[in-house]
């Protein structure tokens, strides 16, 4: 392949597209707005405790997503949740540690927000936020769908009618994480808590999960995605008087610090039926976990499956 290709998103599903094109030869580069890569599989430092504030583990039900994850964990950038009681797998030393081992020997540009896609002369004008913009042959959009669209919106690109109807009905579940540091141990199980109902959906220690020093315990809350669409504007200093007589008989110490993370675009709600979307007439791709399934796995799929469309 003697294309040039960007990939707008450094999640792990245009990691994982951009790798695999960049083995078979293309010219891949990667465009990613946020300083760190992964995505989805972020982790954040609050003071000296570190909270895993996106994915929280990772499954593999397929055989070549499976195969990833134990070359990952003999590579030791990822290994088991400690004591769970179901196979899940976690980022080492952290989740974002993925993102960071996908991108080794990639062209990544981070901090470089897309603001436009536009076709120009067969070929596709990416306007980055205060850098040139790059003309490139391909283009492969692998952020969640709404913001894929905006930017072909910005760039007045119309995609075919059937494509555009299916892509727009795509939408997302919100989520907000609250980041909880405690002045000692937790009463949060090893393996992180589901609850079934309510306000909140999930609580880990990040301690217990190994990520964060022993000492002061960082405690992730995920809120469910009804509450976090209600009061999705809140700041922590409202949100956590809320949140936390529901999360007390776990905390078991004294609250040292609340931070929050908003995920606009959390889950996708429904997932398109296809694992990917190649327009060939255009050299424009779609991928991301509303296409492979709204899991770690279902956005390497997808990845996965747009890079053997584009390097057909
Ligand atoms: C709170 C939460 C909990 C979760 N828990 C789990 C779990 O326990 N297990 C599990 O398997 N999955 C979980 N998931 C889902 C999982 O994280 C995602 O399915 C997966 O990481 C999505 O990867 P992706 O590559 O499709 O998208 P993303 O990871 O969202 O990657 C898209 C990238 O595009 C970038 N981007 C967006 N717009 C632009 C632009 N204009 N210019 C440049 N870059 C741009 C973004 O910054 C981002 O890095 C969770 C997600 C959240 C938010």
């Amino acid at each position: 392949m003697n294309d040039t290709i960007a990939v707008v998103g450094g999640g792990i599903s245009g990691l994982l597209l951009a790798r695999t094109l960049r083995e078979r030869g293309a010219k891949v580069i990667i465009l990613e707005k946020s300083r760190g890569l992964g995505g989805r599989l972020a982790t954040k430092r609050v003071g000296g405790v570190v909270f895993d504030q996106g994915a929280q583990y990772f499954t593999a039900k397929t055989p070549r997503f499976a195969a990833l994850v134990e070359a990952w964990r003999s590579q030791g950038v990822a290994c088991a949740w400690p004591e769970a009681s179901t196979h899940r797998s976690i980022g080492k030393p952290s989740m974002n540690a993925l993102g960071k081992f996908l991108a080794e020997g990639l062209d990544v540009k981070r901090e470089a927000k897309v603001l436009s896609v536009r076709r120009v002369d067969k070929m596709w004008d990416v306007e980055v936020e205060n850098q040139p913009t790059l003309r490139v042959d391909q283009l492969a959009l692998t952020a969640p769908v709404p913001q894929s669209l905006a930017l072909l919106k910005a760039g007045n690109v119309e995609l075919p009618a059937e494509v555009a109807v299916n892509l727009a009905s795509l939408r997302y579940h919100p989520c907000l994480a609250l980041l909880v540091t405690l002045g000692g141990a937790s009463l949060v199980p090893v393996e992180g808590m589901v609850f079934s109902e309510g306000p909140v959906r999930w609580i880990a220690d990040n301690v217990k999960k190994g990520i964060s020093p022993a000492g002061a315990a960082a405690v992730t809350v995920h809120l469910s995605p009804a509450f976090a669409a209600e009061h999705y504007a809140k700041s922590e200093l409202e949100l956590f008087p809320m949140i936390e007589p529901l999360i007390a008989p776990w905390l078991g110490a004294p609250v040292v610090n609340v931070a929050l993370h908003r995920w606009k675009f959390s889950e996708p709600i429904t997932v398109f039926p296809e694992p990917c979307v190649w327009l060939d007439e255009l050299g424009l791709g779609f991928a991301g976990d509303a296409f492979g399934g709204a899991r770690v796995e279902g956005a390497a799929l997808s990845g996965w499956a747009l890079a053997d469309k584009m390097g057909a």
